[in-house]
């Protein structure tokens, strides 16, 4: 048996991986690359290998760097099953027609270009379209956690809580071939324990191979308390004292409900007087009707927080903004609003107008509670440049940006290494994935020199491994 990792080897993005046995392949996750240059060439190439073996697909969670090549790899003729958690199917079913609606807009933007610029060239087509998203979406099988499944006679696997969005799993996996049967671990995007909405990850007590994400693994997060009282301050400051709106970039995905749920848990604890919150975002509200419908998986907080929520509604109002009217009206809003909106870097989407309107206003401020790339809207942000563009229109920044560090989905180097002394011995080989070049070098020596493993791989993308 052998694994070949196709992307998010020495990079964060694009992961997919096939493991290859006496009896067939299969394929673990079916990532899109996002970001940086190369992106748009790497899709469209991702799939030039021979995948026509392979018996199922598993997904670990909905994110799109994990999922977004679905609609491509059935629209070039995957014929099989692709295996995911209720709820990661449930967020695909909106995602992965949002990320079509996204490739059409952009195809046909550049050939618009193209052709105003009289460039012979051919037209392109989008990597994929919404009609083959929405086709792709028939391929899901949903599977349960904790269940025992059996795609291929030669393997059993078992979905575990990965605590880093909603529906995200840990895939345990026992592999028989040639007489040995080998337990392979994935431990998908990690999350960090003790964060708001979801359950801490699961810890996998045994595996012959790993494969681990490092993201942060070279990094720490700053203390969920700490985030916390910035976020009160903030809070109180601008709309108590100064009588102004929070701005709250977010992603639509995760982000946006974790906001909400810390939010209705500084109310109810009395930090913060009383809130009225507006999600202005299609997508964010989609995501969180999903989460509310998935309470079972929510952690214990979360669900007396809820209960809490039903019988408060005046100290925590909530409003969801359905149409483009009720968007705009908000621009009249002079104070009292906390608004979420997306995209979470501020590039895109409904968040650019709610900034348009409040960024000039010293009364205002803006909480940041992502990452922002570098060249994007938010980073300006949080670099503090004193004026910004938007929609072409130069408006200086007067109000007040807030970056608050403590949320992150993923797990730090901190919470990655506990995850991993779980293990009662140290796999055969563990595969470092998911990370940054320095990310997971250093993370690589930390694991030698605090665990003591050795067999430590970090894969290059289209080379095959040997699991011996
Ligand atoms: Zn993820």
């Amino acid at each position: 048996m052998d694994i070949t990792f196709y992307g998010a080897a020495g990079e964060v993005t694009g992961s997919s991986a096939v493991v290859r046995h006496s009896r067939g392949a299969f394929m673990v996750d079916c990532g899109m690359f996002q970001g940086g240059r190369d992106a748009d060439r790497k899709n469209f190439s991702a799939l030039d290998f021979d995948f026509g073996t392979i018996d199922f697909v598993l997904l670990t969670h909905a994110h799109l760097d994990h999922t977004g090549l679905i609609p491509r790899l059935v629209a070039l003729g995957y014929r099989g099953p692709v295996y995911a958690t209720d709820a990661t199917a449930d967020l695909l079913t909106v995602m992965l027609l949002d990320s079509a609606h996204i490739q059409e807009k952009e195809a046909e933007w550049s050939n618009k270009r193209n052709r105003s610029r009289r460039m012979r060239r051919r037209d392109t087509a989008p990597l994929y379209t919404v009609e083959q998203a929405r086709t792709s979406l028939r391929a899901l099988e949903r599977v349960h956690y904790d269940e025992n499944l059996t795609p291929h006679a030669a393997v059993s696997c078992r979905f575990r809580d990965a605590g880093h969005i909603l529906g995200s799993a840990i895939i345990e996996l026992d592999l028989s071939d040639e007489g040995v049967t080998r337990r392979l671990v994935f431990s998908g995007d990690l999350g960090q324990p003790d964060r708001p909405v979801l359950r801490d990850p699961f810890m996998p007590r045994r595996a012959d191979y790993l494969c681990v994400e490092s993201t942060y693994g070279n990094r720490f997060h700053r203390d969920l308390h700490e985030t916390e009282s910035e976020l009160v301050h903030a809070l109180n400051d601008t709309l108590g004292r100064k009588g102004g709106n929070v701005i709250i970039p977010a992603f639509a995905v995760g982000r946006t409900q974790e906001v909400l749920f810390i939010l209705a848990k500084l109310v109810r604890m009395g930090q913060v007087p009383r809130l009225e919150v507006v999600v202005d975002s299609p997508m964010a509200t989609a995501v969180t009707e999903l989460t509310m419908r998935h309470a079972a998986l929510w952690d214990e907080e979360t669900r007396e927080l809820a209960e809490w929520m039903r019988t408060a509604p005046s100290q925590f109002r909530l409003r969801f903004v359905a149409d483009v009217e009720e968007s705009i009206a908000l621009n009249h809003s002079r104070g009292g609003l906390v608004i979420i909106s997306a995209s979470g870097m501020c590039d895109a989407g409904r968040i650019k107008y709610h900034l348009r309107y409040n960024l000039g206003r010293e009364e205002c401020s803006v909480i940041i509670a992502g990452f922002q790339a570098a060249g994007t809207l938010g980073r300006r942000l949080v670099d503090r440049a004193r004026v910004v563009t938007i929609m072409g229109e130069r408006i200086a920044v007067h109000a007040e940006i807030y970056t608050i560090g403590g949320l992150s989905a993923h797990a730090d180097q901190g919470a990655l290494l506990a995850w991993m002394r779980h293990f009662e011995t140290p796999p055969r080989q563990t595969f470092i994935v998911h990370g940054e070049a320095e990310a997971r070098t250093a993370f690589a020596q930390v694991i030698e020199a605090d665990l003591g493993w050795s067999g430590l791989m970090q894969p290059v993308a289209g080379t095959t491994y040997h699991l011996n």
